[in-house]
This record gives C-alpha cells, structure tokens and sequence, in this order.
C-alpha cells in the first residue's frame, strides 16, 4: 500500500468512526430521553390513581395503616412501587415495605423528586436505589390533602434496550467502517494506479532507462504530466545521444592527433591522456582519474604544470626523455576554466620534436662539413699559386708538380660542388625519377664491363650473377648512378687481389641487389653513419682516393627515391656488402 493510500484510508477510517460515534451518542442519548418521558408521563397518570384512592385519608402518623393498604393496592394495581409520605417527609405507606417496618425508613423531605412536590410541583429523579440496588426512576406529585405520592419504576429495561441499541450501532459502525475501508482502498488503488505507473516510469528514466514508457493511457487529468513525462524522456535521450556523440568525436579527435595531449583538474588529477601521450610516457594502467605523478611518472611534466597552473600566459618547454625511447618533446601548457570558476584545470599538448631535433643537428653539421671540405681544397690551391706568383726562380719540374696539385683540388672543389649540387637536388625533389622497367642484370653487366679496365688497373675480379626475370620498376639513370657509386666504392675500398660480386635475386615484390667486396670492411660502429653526407671513415684514404663523402648519401636519396631501401653489413678486414631492393616492374 502506498502512502498517500495509507493516508487516504487513514483518514476515513476516522472520518467513519467519529461519525458513528457522534450518531451513537447522539441516537442513545435520543432513546434515553424519549423513553424516560414516556415512563414519567405513565407514571403521572399512575400517580393520579393513587391520590384518588388515598383522597379523604389524613396524611398523620395515626393513619399509618390505613395509608400503607391503600399503598399496597395502589402498588398492586400500577405495577409499581408507591409510597405515601406525609408533608414533613415521614414515610406513612410503600407498597414494598411491610407496614411494622416503615418506622425504621429514612426521612424523606430531602429525596429530590419529594422536595420538588412538597413545594407544589412534580418531581423527578433518578439515581439508584440503595434499597433495591439497581437504577430507578423516581415520580412525586403533591397531593391535594398535603401528602406526597411517589412512585418508582426500575429502569433495567430502558438500560438494557439502550445497552441493545449501542451493541446494534456498534455493529453498523464496524461494517461500515470495513466496508468502507475497503471502498477506499479499492477507489484509491483505482485512482493511483496511473500515479504509481508514472512514478515507476520516473523512476526508471531517473535510473537511465529512457526507452521506459507509459504502457496505457492514462486518465485525462494526468495525460498532460505523462506527456511531459514522455517528452522529458525524449528530450534526456536526445541531450544524452548528442552528449555521447560529441564525446566520442573529441575523444577520435585526440586519439588521432600526433601531438601528445594531456588534461589535468586543479587538483591534479588526469582528466584527459590521449594515447600517443601514453606512447610517450609508457604509462600503465588507465591514467584517468589518478594522481599525474602516479599515472605518468614525470617529475618533469608536473613541474610545468604547475607553473602552467599558476601562470595567465603558455608556459613552453623542452624535455628529454630517456625511456622507453629517447626522446625530445617540446611542452606547451596552459591552465583553462570552465564557467565561472578561475581555474578549473590545465591542459598540455606535447610535440615529439625529436626528428626536428635531430634534422637541426645535421644541418649545422653539414655547414660545418661543407665549409671545412671546401677550406681545404681552396687552401691548397691559394698555397700553391701564391708560391708560384712570388718565387721567380722555380724550375720547370716544380711547376709543373705545383700546377698538378692545384689542378687535382681545382677537381675535388668541382667533385664536390656537383655532389652537393646533385644532393640538393635530390633532396628538394626537384628532379623527377622517371621509373620505367628495367633489366637490372643488363644495366649492372654493361657497368662492369665498361669498368672492365679499372678492375684490371686494381687487379680485382668481378663477377654479377643473376636469378630469373629481374625487371625493376626504376629510373634507369638513377640506377646507373647507384651502381657507379657503389662499385666505386668497392674499387676505392678493396686491396688489389680482391673480389667483388654483384648478385641479382628477385620475389614477386621486389628485385634484390647485393653488392659484396672482399675489402677493407667498415668498423660496426661506423655502420649506422656512412650514408650520412660526409661521413667517411678514414678521412684522409677517402680523400686520397678523391672521394667527397657524398656519395653513399647521393646512393640512399636515389634508391628511397625509387620507393626502395638500402643498407649495408660490413664485417673488418673480410669486405662490405651493400643490399638494395627495388619495387618490380609489373608484368
Ligand atoms: P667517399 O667519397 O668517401 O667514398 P661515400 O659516401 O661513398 O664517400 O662513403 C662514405 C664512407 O663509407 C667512405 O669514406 C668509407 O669510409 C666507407 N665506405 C663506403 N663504401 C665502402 C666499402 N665498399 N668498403 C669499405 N668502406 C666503405
């Protein structure tokens, strides 16, 4: 049962029990009146009787007898108890006492009923009779010669036909009261039962169910609070659908972003981590909603946000991180606020510089490489003419040497001036790499062949082996310019004696090429280096050589420009091989 019933049903069990206890009293106390007058009025009459049979017998002492018969009869004849009491309140007949006892009766001038009719009126009273132990209604009239005549009636059977009536009303008032209790329940479950279908319904939407409807139609007075009901629903839903959409669009937004982002409340706690960010830092775990100390592990990170915290402006910084990978990233933090609160958290958004770092550090690099190739050729050059400017007496032979060195640099300036010319170009992509299918093994035969004389000057073996089709999709000058470049190498790196392979494989994604010499090997530390502009192991052979460094850079841009890869193994005093693949030419 709910409460209102409860209270509903309450308040006419009240209503019913006060109604039927007002009407009960009202009705017994009706009863009562109605039938005491009846008695009285019976009683008067009965009364009037006995004064006629007393009328002419002196109401004295002496006549005690004679009025305790007629007393007798007068009883006998009404059905009553009489008794005849002289003007001074002495008994002198009662139809209930025998006559020699009525000496002992109390005076009775201060009965009520007897005072009333000793001074000229009828009296009434009743009360209970110590003599006869029960409720009695007592009747005095005054009589004509001055005596009084009383008579007393029991009233048991007014009492028990009153007591009979409250048994019936008490009775009624039961069934009315169940009956109407069970009226009430009945109308009032009835009448909420929509109420409590809209509560349930409430109730269910309050607990995220916004699909739960009203199963009926409800009364008319409430049809405009279901309909609301229904709308408020719909409109949750519709909030709720539009919440989550824009919730899911940030959240692909900040997963796809390159830069690292991460939101933290003003109490520090990570709010936002996408997962690049995690990347970077490695976390465990879920972040969200920990500590950032805790979740990223950055004493570093934190530091700037809370000078971020405590700043209106972005608060910029480098950091390095040394695990999982090392790494720079560059910081730009700033607090943010929501509604009318000053600072509600602060937000960072973290740039993995690192290539940027590094592209940077080979640009200064490659100044000072370049510069530093350059100086040396110009010096000699200027040496050498300067000395051949101010000493007039120089033989023909000398000259002739100076001359020869000035030349030689006069070359290597130009070697490396057209390298660098030729890189820059490469790497701005200004020249197009028109890839065609070409026969690698064909190119590669016609090289070595074409070299045949040099081979012979070292006195190196050479042989290119080849697989099956290996047709590769690539810039034919290009390719020519790799294989140069690196059968250059093999020559300039291998002691005379030597053997050099070219080997030529290829799958059915792409054509494989393995240049191996018997040479002088690269050290493994150095490995990772040569194909950096200007990298050379040993300086002064390079040189000697008339090498630029540049060459195996110049190589790399080319095959990577041919959407191939290259690298190297290398092992000291055993020889190099140089691997490169090519995408195949499609059939
Ligand atoms: P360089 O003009 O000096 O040859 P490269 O860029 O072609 O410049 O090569 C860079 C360096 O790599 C060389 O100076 C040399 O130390 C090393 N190198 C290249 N090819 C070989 C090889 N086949 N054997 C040994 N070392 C090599």
């Amino acid at each position: 049962m709910s409460k209102s019933q409860l209270k509903l049903t309450a308040a006419l069990a009240i209503l019913i029990a006060g109604v039927v206890c007002v009407w009960g009293v009202a009705a017994e106390r009706g009863l009562r009146r109605a039938e005491l007058e009846r008695i009285a009025r019976s009683l008067e009459a009965r009364a009037a009787l006995a004064g006629e049979l007393a009328r002419g017998t002196p109401f004295v002492p002496s006549a005690r007898g004679a009025l305790d018969a007629i007393a007798d009869r007068a009883g006998a004849a009404a059905g009553t108890r009489v008794t005849l009491i002289a003007p001074d309140g002495a008994v002198l007949g009662d139809s209930d006492v025998p006559l020699e006892r009525l000496p002992d009766l109390d005076n009775h001038a201060d009965r009520p009923e007897v005072r009333a009719a000793l001074s000229g009126r009828v009296g009434r009273s009743t009360r209970r009779s110590e003599t006869v132990g029960r409720a009695l209604l007592y009747l005095a009239t005054p009589l004509e010669g001055g005596g009084v005549v009383r008579l007393a009636v029991d009233l048991s059977d007014l009492e028990a036909s009153v007591a009979q009536l409250r048994r019936e009303l008490v009775a009624a008032g039961a069934l009315a009261l169940v009956v109407g209790l069970v009226l009430c329940f009945a109308f009032s479950w009835l009448a909420l039962r929509p109420m409590r279908e809209m509560r349930r319904v409430a109730s269910a939407i309050a607990g995220g169910h916004l699909d739960d409807r009203l199963p009926f139609a409800v009364s008319h007075e409430l049809s405009d609070v279901a309909q609301s009901i229904r709308r408020m629903a719909e409109q949750l839903r519709l909030r709720l659908e539009e919440a989550t959409h824009e919730k899911e669009q940030l959240r692909a937004v900040l997963e796809s972003m390159v830069e690292g982002v991460l939101a933290v409340d003003a109490k520090g706690v990570v709010l936002i981590a996408n997962s690049r960010l995690r990347d970077f830092f490695a976390t465990s775990g879920d972040p969200l909603g920990r500590p950032l100390l805790e979740a990223i592990r950055s004493a570093e990170l934190d530091a700037i946000l809370r000078r971020a915290a405590d700043s209106d402006a972005i608060v910029s910084q480098e950091m390095k991180l040394e695990r999982p990978s090392a790494r720079t990233l560059r910081v730009h933090a700033t607090r943010f606020a929501s509604g009318a609160r000053a600072h509600t958290g602060t937000v960072a958004v973290l740039h993995d510089v690192t290539e940027l770092m590094h592209l940077e550090e080979v640009r200064r690099d490659f100044v000072a490489n370049a510069s530093h190739e350059l100086q040396t050729p110009l010096a000699a050059i200027r040496g050498f003419a300067e000395t051949l400017l101010s000493s007039g007496s120089l033989s023909e032979e000398d000259r002739r040497q100076y001359l020869e060195v000035i030349e030689r640099n006069a070359c290597r300036l130009s070697n490396i001036v057209r390298d660098l010319l030729e890189l820059s170009t490469l790497e701005s992509h200004k020249q197009r790499l028109d890839l065609v299918a070409v026969d690698v093994a064909k190119l590669a035969e016609d090289l070595v062949r074409d070299a045949g004389p040099r081979f012979a000057e070292h006195r190196l073996r050479v042989q290119v082996r080849a697989e099956g089709d290996v047709t590769a999709q690539a810039d034919p000058r290009a390719l020519e310019q790799v294989l140069t470049n690196l059968l250059d190498n093999a020559i300039k790196y291998t002691e005379p004696g030597g053997e050099i392979g070219v080997e030529i494989t290829a799958d059915a994604r792409c054509v494989r090429v393995a240049l191996r010499d018997s040479g002088i090997g690269i050290p493994q530390q150095d490995l990772g280096r040569v194909f950096e502009r200007f990298y050379r192991v040993d300086k002064a052979r390079s040189r000697a050589l008339g090498g630029t460094g540049l060459g195996l850079s110049i190589v790399k841009h080319l095959v990577q420009g041919m959407g191939g890869e290259i690298r190297v193994e290398s092992e000291l005093g055993v020889g190099s091989s140089f691997v490169f693949s090519l995408p195949r030419a499609p059939r």
